[in-house]
């Protein structure tokens, strides 16, 4: 698969093999300034994350060829040679007890169950992109 370079560090990632989440990830991307990049399987989230070094991962993670666990695995296993640390967030139809915890052990850091809410969506990615910073008080 080939990815437009020119998003090099400066996209959204999103991996989800379902077409109908993948129109409504399309909506509801559509609605915030960055690009985005939609593929279908965890194999092409680890290749396209490689390529195009993006700024945050919607990974699904129930998918073909590769689910969105190991893709997850793979991404924070490169990540220990360099240090960097790309926010992801799991999104899954299967909110079993439990799961949340999973996700996160697999190294996801955070979670949201579908069907997805558009405005909750924008809102997890915007807090991921601009975390808190702390601020100081100078009377
Ligand atoms: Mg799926």
């Amino acid at each position: 698969m080939e990815f437009d370079l020119s998003l090099h560090g400066n996209c959204i990632l999103s991996a989800e093999d379902n077409e109908v989440n993948q129109m409504v990830l399309q909506h509801t991307l559509d609605e915030q300034p960055l690009p985005y990049v939609i593929v279908g399987d965890g194999k092409q989230a680890y290749e396209a994350w490689k390529a195009l070094d993006p700024k945050i991962i919607l990974m699904d993670i129930s998918m073909p060829v590769m689910n969105g666990m190991e893709a997850i695995g793979l991404i924070r296993q490169d990540e220990q040679a360099t240090g960097k640390h790309v926010p992801i967030i799991a999104l899954t139809a299967h909110a079993l007890k439990g799961d949340e915890e999973r996700f996160i052990a697999a190294g996801a850091d955070s979670y949201m169950s579908k069907p997805l809410n558009p405005s909750a969506l924008i809102d997890a990615i915007s807090r991921a992109l601009n975390p808190p910073t702390t601020s100081v008080l100078i009377s």
